[in-house]
């Protein structure tokens, strides 16, 4: 259920309130908006806690939680929730662009690519450092190497670093250096790993299973949410069926789908999805058009001898393209998408 406050309820209220439903052996989870504040509570939903709590000072109303997940879902919170970090802003009216090589391969190769894609647009650079293949023989990552060279291109360009955390016990090492822990579609339902990266308070991008319902994928953010964690992002990388003309089937219509259920904000990543550099640009602008708030690209100075996933990357070149069709499209449905990088907004000058 979740608790209403009045739109003028005093932070004494609340957090008395929170107290009380301490006192009842719930868990309260406040969200604050900008509007009103309403505090989760998680457990059991028993007639006689939802009656002593509706007498509570500052209290509006009581309202049972019919899904299944409790703080991430739009009955909690109507009010969306953007993910900031930096230059990307990511949720409501923000089209955050995410934009990089899949895996880190050597100093020059991120470094120009980071140069790049800052150049079209992008508000963050993504790149691998520790990388989950199929095969252990295929290339595994420059591991602390790459997250060092990560930094780097981040202390030149500004933008903020999406790199992925593959284990739990890896997390200290991974949030010393990335801005957004990436938690790759493999891992959605590593519960454990969702705990340890909710705690180090970085936001998330947490990616679908390929065989993940959205109740699923909304109840996995939900680990990430109950450390008190609230910068998620959603992230649809296509999903496995019979199809194979591509290397999964990018199922856009979870854009809309999610956004009746959460107030998380939804990335698409056209790479995986597609698995086709040629299909890369188009559903990234059908992404956008579906409500996307941000993209995650995969953008290659030289796809052909990539070490990871050349197939689906993009060239600087066709990267630009991508960014003045989305461009378009973004203006056509209503969506922000912030020019490059000035040095105001990049993430150097707010750290410093
Ligand atoms: C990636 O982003 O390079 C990646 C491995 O993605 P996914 O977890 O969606 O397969
Ligand atoms: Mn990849």
């Amino acid at each position: 259920m979740i608790v209403v406050m009045k739109r003028g309820a005093t932070p004494d209220q609340i957090a008395h309130m929170i107290r009380r439903i301490e006192e009842e052996g719930l868990r309260p989870v406040p969200l604050y908006g900008t509007e009103r504040t309403v505090i989760a509570v998680i457990g059991d939903e028993r007639g006689e806690h939802r009656q002593s709590l509706a007498s509570g000072p500052g209290v509006e109303e009581i309202i049972p939680i019919l899904a299944p997940y409790k703080v991430a879902s739009l009955e909690a919170k109507p009010e969306r929730t953007v993910v900031q970090v930096g230059p990307l802003r990511v949720g409501n009216s923000h089209l955050g662009i995410i934009a990089g090589p899949c895996s880190v391969e050597s100093e020059a190769q991120t470094l120009a690519t980071a140069r790049a894609v800052k150049a079209a647009g992008a508000h963050a650079l993504r790149g691998g450092a520790f990388k989950p293949r199929t095969s252990p023989y295929s290339f595994q990552g420059l591991k602390e190497k790459g997250l060092e060279i990560l930094a780097l291109a981040r202390e030149e360009t500004g933008l903020p670093i999406v790199t992925e955390v593959l284990t739990p016990s890896d997390v200290p090492l991974v949030a010393k250096y990335a801005d957004v822990l990436q938690i790759g579609a493999r891992n959605m339902q590593n519960y454990r790993l969702l705990e340890a990266a909710g705690e180090t308070g970085k936001p998330i991008l947490l990616k679908r299973g390929p065989a993940a319902t959205l109740d699923e994928l909304l109840l996995a953010a939900e680990y990430i949410l109950n450390t008190g964690n609230y910068q998620v992002m959603l992230c649809e990388r296509g999903i496995r069926t019979f199809e194979d003309h591509t290397r999964y089937t990018l199922s856009l219509s979870a854009v809309p789908a999610l956004h009746e259920r959460t107030h998380l904000p939804v990335v698409v990543d056209p790479s995986h999805g597609t698995g086709h550099t040629s299909l890369v640009a188009r559903m990234a602008a059908a992404a956008v058009a579906a409500g996307a708030d941000g993209l995650i690209i995969e953008v290659h100075p030289d796809p052909e001898h990539a070490l990871s996933d050349g197939f689906q990357s993009l060239t600087f070149q066709q990267f630009e393209e991508l960014m003045a069709l989305c461009r378009r499209v973004a203006e056509a449905v209503g969506k922000t998408l912030e020019p490059a990088t000035t040095p105001e907004t990049s993430l150097v000058a707010q750290v410093a």
